[in-house]
């Protein structure tokens, strides 16, 4: 059957009504309904990427944790017990699951090199030994000893570091100690945007 979109939401609205007129509560039928798509789940408390807010989230995944079996994220939804969020999340939190299921999401480092025009999957160890030499390169090039008047001010502008909002104090802690220790002054973190 052929039908609009504006149509679809009428009959939907109509079957809700009628359901509502005799007798059933629908509430019922969609908690159940959510019930047991999380009946066997493993719950995993996260905080979701998007914004500076920082909500706290369950993600749910069906998986018996078997050597052969991948897990999947069968649903996403805000923390009651979260103290910033409370249970909520705003549409694009909702959505979560789409992008940890995304078939396009990178699950590896890449790089475009010089003259490329294409990006190219690379080892965590190529991708970690290759920042470390760009960034000793790039100190040992432009490392700020004095101001123009001479006094000694030790920095470096040609580099910069942002966080993001998932990041633990630990990990900002020792961010910020090693960014300092590279004389980094442009520091920044996602959650503060
Ligand atoms: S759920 Fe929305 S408001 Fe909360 S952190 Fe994610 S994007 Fe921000």
């Amino acid at each position: 059957m052929n039908t609009t979109r504006r149509r679809f939401i009428q009959i939907g609205i109509g079957g809700g009504v009628a359901a509502s007129i005799l007798g059933f509560d629908l509430q019922k039928a969609y908690a159940q309904s959510k019930e047991l798509k999380i009946a066997r789940t493993t719950e995993t408390r996260s905080t979701c990427p998007y914004c500076a807010v920082s909500c706290g989230i369950i993600i749910h995944t069906l998986g018996d944790k078997a050597k052969n079996v991948t897990a999947q994220v069968v649903h996403v939804e805000g923390d009651p017990d979260h103290p910033i969020n409370r249970g909520t999340l705003c549409p694009k939190g909702s959505s979560l699951q789409q992008d940890i299921m995304n078939e396009r999401r990178l699950l590896k480092p890449q790089v475009r090199r010089p003259g490329s025009d294409h990006w190219e999957d690379i080892s965590w160890d190529a991708a970690i030994d290759g920042v470390a030499r760009h960034i000793k390169k790039l100190r040992d090039d432009t490392f700020v000893t004095a101001d123009s008047q001479g006094r000694p001010v030790n920095r470096l502008e040609s580099l910069a570091f942002i966080g993001g909002c998932t990041d633990t104090n630990e990990f900002n802690y020792l961010a910020v100690k090693s960014m300092r220790s590279l004389g980094v002054v442009y520091l920044e973190n996602q959650a503060r945007v």
